[in-house]
């Protein structure tokens, strides 16, 4: 991933049309959690109206509690598959915390008949689970987004990063998400967006901001402006290559993380603002 500086590697890439690399720009918008068939499609919509071809779609959700709920697992897959090719999605990031869903991942989608794609999210919660890391490292078929460890240093993120390379996977995108500070944070993690540039410098992964899990929130500033899109515009201006951000047709249903949803009608918005922060850059 180029922090052993062996130049006939690259981590630029490119998968179902959509190109990866430290100078391009994509934009993951969906549902943090698939909930309903109907939200699915609602926001699938959303996004081929905006001109967008890659989504994020939570399947499996790794919580804090047990008793929170947990995601419908394959059971959404085709719902999810289908839509996709409707709405001429390219590509949904989706969360896996163990093998056998990448095997569920594969069955559904050779099932549907759409030529969706699929990019393995492996969240902060797994950074460091290194027989997962080995098993999306060792597969060939998808691309791996990997978010930053929220309690460990960034060099141990990028270590992880490494797990995925040596297993024969360079097709990487490293992803900053927040880090956990002290219970007086104003946002649900501290921003972490000023470390784009430090790893470019260090790797060859493209980069991708998290906003909606940094935040954690609908706040404010006193412009009106939310803190998710002030984020936003800083990680894009500090040079982020990717942007994932969690929406939702109806945030007060939602049943992960309904408060940082941003609401369909935001879309537009949200993607000028990025428009003129690329600009910016
Ligand atoms: C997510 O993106 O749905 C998620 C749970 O993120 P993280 O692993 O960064 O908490």
């Amino acid at each position: 991933l180029g922090r052993h500086k062996d130049e006939t590697r690259s981590s630029h890439f490119e998968y179902n049309g959509v190109l990866f690399s430290q100078n391009n720009f994509n934009v993951f918008a969906g549902l943090c959690a698939v909930d309903t068939r109907e939200h699915i499609d609602l926001m699938m919509r959303a996004l081929q109206a905006n001109q967008q071809v890659c989504t994020r779609m939570g399947a499996y959700k790794p919580r804090t509690s047990p008793y929170a709920f947990q995601g419908h697992g394959k059971s959404c897959l085709p719902d999810v598959f289908e839509l996709a090719g409707k709405y001429g999605i390219k590509i949904v990031a989706m969360e896996i915390t163990h093998e056998s869903h990448i095997h569920e991942i594969d069955e559904a989608l050779s099932n549907t008949g759409h030529p969706t794609g699929v990019m393995l999210q492996i969240g902060t919660r797994n950074t460091q689970n290194f027989e997962l890391l080995k098993i999306a490292g060792r597969q060939q078929k998808y691309p791996v987004l990997l978010k930053r460890g929220f309690g460990i240093t960034l060099e141990e993120s990028l270590n992880a990063a490494e797990y995925l390379a040596s297993e024969g996977n360079r097709r990487v995108i490293f992803c900053l998400r927040g880090m956990k500070t002290s219970a007086s944070d104003p946002h649900r993690n501290f921003v972490d967006f000023a470390h784009v540039p430090t790893i470019k410098r260090l790797t060859r992964m493209p980069v991708r901001i998290d906003p909606s899990h940094s935040v954690g929130s609908r706040a404010q500033s006193p412009d009106g402006i939310m803190d998710i899109m002030h984020v936003t515009a800083q990680g894009i201006i500090a040079g982020a290559n990717m942007v994932l951000a969690d929406f939702h047709p109806a945030p007060e249903k939602a049943l992960v993380d309904g408060p940082q949803a941003l609401l369909i009608k935001e879309l537009p918005r949200f993607l000028e603002d990025i428009a003129i922060a690329r600009e910016a850059y």
